[in-house]
């Protein structure tokens, strides 16, 4: 846990960069899993030879989770929805559903789970949040996350699980379909519940980053930094607050906060007593992404030089 504290220390520092950042970027930063390049990605600050998959010695499964959002500026970046008088917030559900999947991890002493955060007020850089993982060795990174479709009204169309993961067949391939299985995996445990599974969304970068190979970059920031860490990481979505079946089934009472960790924490199992420990070795030692002149100026504002 001295690392998880040095890294919520090394978030505080740069809290107030980030908020900054969340104030200009737009109105719409609710949706850190959407909004891609909310902070610029990490181009040689990790470089340590201990930081990366396969280099631990202990022999624990280390699972980092990833409760989403939390708190800008007083505000919670999630989403969130009121219905029958009840508002429900996404940080407040995530950080739930991390500790279920935490506690029913830690039943079995072969895993290792750290959050990259404690509380729901709390907020972690995208960036930081993949550099922590990789710098415990993390065999998975899930970042768990509740959808909704921007706006005020109940949405009837939208509804269901998904994970945005590593899209396959360019920088470390291997290690993205690692990712997608993985994934699926867990996928299946939530639609086991009941939830309809709406399976893999793969998205390119939207404004030319790359990977350090020359291939496009992922748009969703923890996928993306996953492949640059060489970690198997994606985002898990767990059905949508303002869809009402999705919210009143799934995601209104604690009975269902654990119901959804668990689910998580089953996959998680199931997953890694297949395919064992991370030992992917990445195509580069070091994270790297190539930015473009717009992407300087434009979607990634975020800072180029934060410490870890
Ligand atoms: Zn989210």
């Amino acid at each position: 846990m001295i690392k998880l504290k040095n890294v919520l220390t090394a978030s505080a520092r740069v809290f107030l960069l980030a908020a900054l950042i969340s104030a200009t970027a737009s109105a719409s930063v609710r949706a850190e899993e959407e909004s891609g390049p909310a902070f610029a990605p990490p181009v040689t600050k990790v470089t340590a030879p201990q930081i990366g998959p396969g280099l631990s010695n202990s022999s624990k499964l280390v699972v980092v989770l990833d409760p989403g959002h939390g708190k800008t500026q007083g505000h919670y970046s999630g989403c969130s929805f009121e219905y029958n008088g009840v508002k429900y917030y996404e940080d407040e559900i995530t950080m739930k559903i991390a500790a279920y999947t935490k506690q029913y991890l830690e039943q079995n002493t072969d895993y290792v789970v750290y959050l990259t955060k404690d509380s729901a007020e709390k907020t972690v850089p995208l960036e930081q949040r993949a550099a922590f993982a990789a710098s415990v060795h993390a065999d998975l990174f899930v970042s768990q996350h509740v959808d909704s479709i921007p706006g005020n009204g109940i949405t009837r169309n939208a509804y269901g699980v998904s994970s945005m993961a590593p899209k396959a067949g360019r920088y470390n391939n291997e290690l993205a379909l690692q990712s997608q299985e993985a994934a699926k995996t867990i996928l299946d445990q939530l639609s086991a519940l009941g939830l309809h599974n709406r399976g893999l969304i793969l998205r390119d970068s939207q404004n030319g980053t790359h990977f350090a190979d020359g291939s496009l970059a992922d748009y969703y920031a923890i996928p993306r930094y996953s492949q640059m860490y060489g970690i198997r990481g994606f985002i898990i979505e767990h059905g949508f607050i303002n869809h009402t079946s999705d919210l009143t089934l799934f995601l209104s009472t604690e009975d269902h906060y654990k119901a959804l960790g668990e689910a998580d924490a089953k996959g998680i199992i199931q997953y890694l007593q297949k395919a064992g420990k991370c030992k992917f070795t990445p195509t580069t030692d070091a994270p790297q992404a190539s930015q473009t002149d717009s992407q300087k100026a434009g979607e990634s504002t975020g800072p180029s030089a934060v410490s870890p």
